[in-house]
């Protein structure tokens, strides 16, 4: 029998991992394996990045930032395999946002690529079916049984690289849809938004949004744009068809515009006071470590650092002692400490330049208006300051920060599952919308076709009606027809609707503190609740511990999802040799 090896999900995730297994198959001269891709969209893409949607849909990184091949940087065994980013092989300007199908169109070409490296012994088909159970022993072949047909395929190994899942409602989203149906009245819940049907928000109707991140984005887009408006200049032209949108969130505000200019200079030393020392140090408490008690100041302190490095090497004249001096007292101070806050108020004479990690998660704090009418200038006042100053390098501390976030994000992956807060907090800060959304978001606001509505927005279902209410509105409502919740599903293992999983974790497969499925942070062997890792069972991707960057690679960053894909495409290999190596014996 040959070896085989299937694949779940052929999105980013399973093309990364088939570009490393062709990068690593030279390795094994004479290599015979039959490699079966399972995923009902087209690989390369998958679902996220098809072909198949709205061209209004953008990515929200830009062109330069984003790659599917190794440089010099990623620590890996196997061998790097230069290959171009998504702005060389697109011939596009490295700041130019690509929309979603040519990111598809690059994955496929990617996919394509990694097909025709592989050596001749090596055969890949696509399935374009659901995979919806595996089953077999530990120590013998796997059963992958797909929608649809009647006899599983048979692998040796089997990779799930299943990605972003749908959800089942949790109670509060239940009630909801229940009282929307009761009372005739709308309700989206949490969803793909290019996989929504928006049809049932009607022209000039209120809409409550809850959520104001990159789904409020493509829903803005897919119900302006995507109706027939279109922008001349700074003016939205509205179709008419457009529904009215109150947007609110915990914070009330977008995420912060995408930073428009690029780095000069010396770039801070990272990672310097959350490194791979501190990770080791946390990973070896043998009462483990709490995110908020024992993270966090790290996270603030190295962010801080970030921050003030660039200040004092870029804007000398905005600080009052020399970078000496302040680093070394830096250096020694307690993270969070008042120590610290005074040191900083001594050296940075200006509060606004100065680094405060909790206002800026708390933007609306204290913020109050008198009605809804006045709410508006005043948000589109501070989208407006937030897009001058994210496209002006005399804030370049904003500009290291990004890369201290991404160096943070580098090193914490390995504590594996900390909870969402860090990632949501991350994508706010550093993972916003492109500014040229957030001009339309202003133009849209001009047109009175999005409403703002608030931060710590609450909605309610009571007679017949939603009904929204925010801090930084006190004692004034919003009542509306219809509800979309405006972010992707969270789905736990318990609550994911992919039968697969499901069944995995019914039998046994052990799932984080989050409910993600836990996985050796090493290879991505799937690991149980009995401690043992399955050997023949591997995931990787946003639904296990593995999530890697969370985002596409920046060229030359050592980017985690590389290591990973990597580490696990060298552990299927060597596990494969030895069965065929025991098998001849
Ligand atoms: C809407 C959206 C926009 C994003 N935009 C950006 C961006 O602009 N920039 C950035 O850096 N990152 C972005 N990301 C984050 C990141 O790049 C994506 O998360 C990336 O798509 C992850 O790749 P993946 O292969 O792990 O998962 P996915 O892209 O979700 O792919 C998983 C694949 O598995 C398949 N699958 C799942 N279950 C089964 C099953 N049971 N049987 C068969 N097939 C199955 C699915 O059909 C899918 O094709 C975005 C994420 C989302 C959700």
């Amino acid at each position: 029998m040959r070896p085989s090896l299937v694949i779940v999900g052929a999105g980013p995730r399973g093309t990364g991992i088939l570009e490393r297994i062709a990068a690593n198959a030279p390795e094994y001269a004479g290599l015979e394996l039959d490699i079966h891709l399972v995923d009902p969209f087209p690989p390369g893409g998958g679902r996220v990045w098809r072909q198949a949607q709205s061209p209004l849909l953008w990515m929200n990184s830009q062109s330069q930032d984003v790659t599917m091949f190794t440089d010099d940087t990623v620590e890996l065994d196997g061998p790097v395999l230069p290959g171009p980013a998504l702005h060389e092989w697109a011939d596009l300007d490295g700041r130019a946002f690509a929309d979603r199908q040519l990111q598809g169109a690059y994955l496929g070409w990617v996919y394509e690529r990694s097909v025709a490296a592989l050596p001749p012994g090596v055969t890949v088909r696509h399935h374009p079916r659901r995979a919806l159970r595996v089953s077999g022993p530990r120590e013998g072949r796997q059963q992958v049984w797909l929608d649809g047909r009647a006899r599983p395929l048979l692998a040796d190994t089997v990779i799930l690289a299943q990605g972003h899942l749908d959800a089942e409602l949790d109670a509060e989203q239940r009630e909801l849809s229940a009282y929307a149906r009761e009372h005739g009245l709308v309700h989206l819940p949490p969803d793909f938004t290019a996989d929504s049907d928006l049809s049932a928000l009607a022209p000039g109707e209120d809409v409550l949004v809850r959520g104001f991140g990159l789904a409020f984005i493509d829903l803005m887009v897919l119900l302006t744009e995507g109706r027939g408006g279109r922008y001349e200049g700074d003016t939205y032209l509205p179709s008419g068809r457009e529904p009215v949108l109150h947007v609110g969130s915990r914070r009330g505000i977008p995420y912060h515009s995408k930073i428009g200019y690029d780095w000069t200079g010396e770039r801070p030393p990272l990672p310097r006071f959350l490194g791979p020392a501190q990770i080791d140090e946390l990973l070896a408490r043998p009462d483990g470590y709490d995110f908020r008690r024992d993270v966090w100041p790290l996270i603030d302190k190295e962010l801080g650092f970030a921050h003030y490095h660039r200040l004092f090497a870029a804007h000398p004249e905005r600080t009052a002692v020399a970078w000496a001096d302040f680093e070394e007292k830096y250096a020694a101070a307690e993270p969070l400490s008042a120590e610290l806050q005074a040191l900083v108020a001594s050296a940075v004479p200006d509060p606004a330049d100065r680094l405060d990690l909790t206002a800026l998660d708390h933007p609306l704090d204290g913020v109050r208006h008198t009605s809804y009418e006045e709410l508006q200038d005043g948000l589109r006042g501070y989208i407006t300051a937030d897009l001058e100053r994210r496209h002006d390098p005399a804030h370049s501390p904003d500009l290291a920060v990004f890369l201290g976030l991404l160096s943070v994000y580098g090193q914490v992956v390995r504590l594996g599952d900390i909870g969402s807060w860090w990632h949501g907090f991350f994508s706010y800060l550093a993972s916003g919308p492109p500014g040229p959304r957030l001009r339309q978001l202003l133009a849209l606001s001009r047109a009175g076709v999005v409403k703002f509505a608030g931060a710590d927005m609450r909605v309610t279902a009571e007679d017949g009606v939603f009904r929204a209410t925010s801090a930084t509105v006190p004692g004034s409502i919003i009542e509306a027809r219809a509800l979309v919740e405006a972010r992707l599903p969270h789905p736990t293992l318990a609550r994911t609707r992919d039968r697969l999983l499901r069944e995995l974790y019914e039998e046994g497969a052990r799932a984080t503190p989050a409910g993600l499925l836990a996985v050796d942070p090493e290879d991505g062997r799937v690991l149980h609740r009995d401690g043992t890792a399955h050997p023949r069972r591997f995931a990787l991707g946003p639904h296990t511990n593995a999530r890697g960057a969370g985002a596409f690679t920046r060229p030359r960053t050592n980017s985690p999802s590389f290591r990973q894909n990597d580490a696990t495409a060298r552990a299927v290999l060597a596990f494969l040799r030895d069965l065929s190596c025991r098998a001849a014996a």
